[in-house]
């Protein structure tokens, strides 16, 4: 397995691997850029077919925070960790204490917190041997982000509707959501709450009945989702699901979804641009989750939070204005401005060693 030369590489500072023989724990931690601050981003836990393929996610996702940290306006680096095992069965209390003891060795240069397959108990755990986590605080959501998130999501849709169909509302509009897991399911809320129609899938039935019943939510076959005829696509499931298979069956104006690095390719990017379909880059809308995680760790007042959370529209607004008048790809346009926030925050930086 190559790790210097693995196609996501792109110069991360710093790739770790643990093999814990007494709880059975293999992870990997990935800090791709500690510019701006600690390397943050989520604990995932994925039965992974192989070590590659879970190289190859902790890499991908580990850059990914590094860009969705600048544009946010973060004060915090890249960073994302792996636990190769299946949540469903796979997890002991052992198992997480010592991921507590894998992110206490890398000094603070990575911060955990829930992903998916992980929850708030579980950083519990962690918690007990590292103080370097969050998602653990036991206020109205059990220190969950993901309603942050959703709310993130949520704003993205209403620049983008305001931007392509010129109307302040969702009211009315059919959304489509794949997944209805913790973001997923906010989400919904959010949209019903606001008069949109939802449709929506996921694999697992008992989490779609639930939409169902408490939300009103439309209940799609999963294959099918993807292709639904609707305003908005929001894929909340998993990652690369837009590709060159699925991207000419998408009958959807806009996407605006939870799901890390939904591009398989940054070429696929373009390819939704020439389509004529508006792409809102997944690490600049879903950021809602990594502000609240911030400001959980500073104690900040829930008005100051909302408040950052709010810039998700108006920097998603640039970057749909700089794309138009570029003719480029969203997703090239949020990267760029991107490495362009990184490059004004090592300015400052470095003017305030030189000053001191
Ligand atoms: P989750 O695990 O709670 O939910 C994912 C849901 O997708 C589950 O209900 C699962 O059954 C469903 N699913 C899996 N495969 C599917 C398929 N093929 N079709 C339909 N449904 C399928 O995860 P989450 O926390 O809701 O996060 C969703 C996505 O958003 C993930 O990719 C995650 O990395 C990303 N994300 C989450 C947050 C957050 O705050 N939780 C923040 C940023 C990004």
């Amino acid at each position: 397995m190559s790790v210097f030369s693995a196609p996501a590489f792109d110069q991360h500072e710093l790739v770790s691997f643990c093999s814990d023989r007494d709880s059975g724990l293999r992870a990997i931690i990935a800090v791709h850029d500690t510019t701006l601050g600690p390397g943050v981003g989520g604990c995932r836990m994925f039965p992974y077919a192989s070590d590659e393929d879970a190289l190859h996610d902790v890499l991908r996702l580990s850059r990914g925070m590094t860009y969705k940290s600048a544009l946010a306006g973060l004060p915090l680096g890249g960073g994302k960790s792996v636990i190769i095992g299946d949540p469903r069965q796979d997890k002991t209390p052992a198992l997480f204490r010592a991921m507590g003891d894998f992110v206490q060795s890398q000094s603070g240069r990575y911060v955990a917190a829930e992903d998916s397959g992980t929850s708030a108990a579980d950083m519990r755990l962690i918690a007990e041997r590292t103080a370097w986590v969050s998602g653990i605080d036991d206020n109205e959501y059990g220190g969950d982000p993901s309603p942050n998130t959703a709310l993130g999501l949520y704003l993205g849709m209403r620049c983008a509707v305001r931007h392509r169909l010129g109307v302040d509302s969702l009211e009315g509009l059919q959304v489509a959501i794949q997944g209805l897991g913790h973001v997923g399911y906010c989400l919904a809320a959010y949209l019903r709450n606001n008069g949109a129609q939802v449709y929506a899938a996921d694999v697992n039935a008992a989490n779609v009945q639930r939409a169902v019943d408490d939300l009103g939510v439309i209940a799609l076959d999963v294959a099918d989702i993807l292709s639904q005829k609707v305003d908005i696509l929001a894929p909340c499931a998993m990652g690369a699901v837009l590709n060159e298979q699925s991207i000419p069956k998408l009958r959807a104006g806009i996407v605006c979804g939870a799901a890390n690095n939904q591009l398989a390719t940054a070429e696929n990017g373009a390819q939704l641009q020439d389509l004529g379909i508006l792409y809102c880059p997944d690490f600049l809308v879903n950021a809602g989750g990594i502000i609240d995680v911030h400001h959980q760790r500073l104690g900040s007042a829930e008005s100051v939070k909302q408040e950052h959370i709010g810039r998700i529209e108006t920097t998603l607004a640039e970057v749909l204005r700089r794309a138009d008048e570029s003719r480029r790809s969203t997703h090239a346009i949020a990267e760029e401005l991107a490495r362009e926030y990184l490059q004004a925050g090592q300015s400052q930086l470095q003017a305030l060693a030189a000053s001191n």
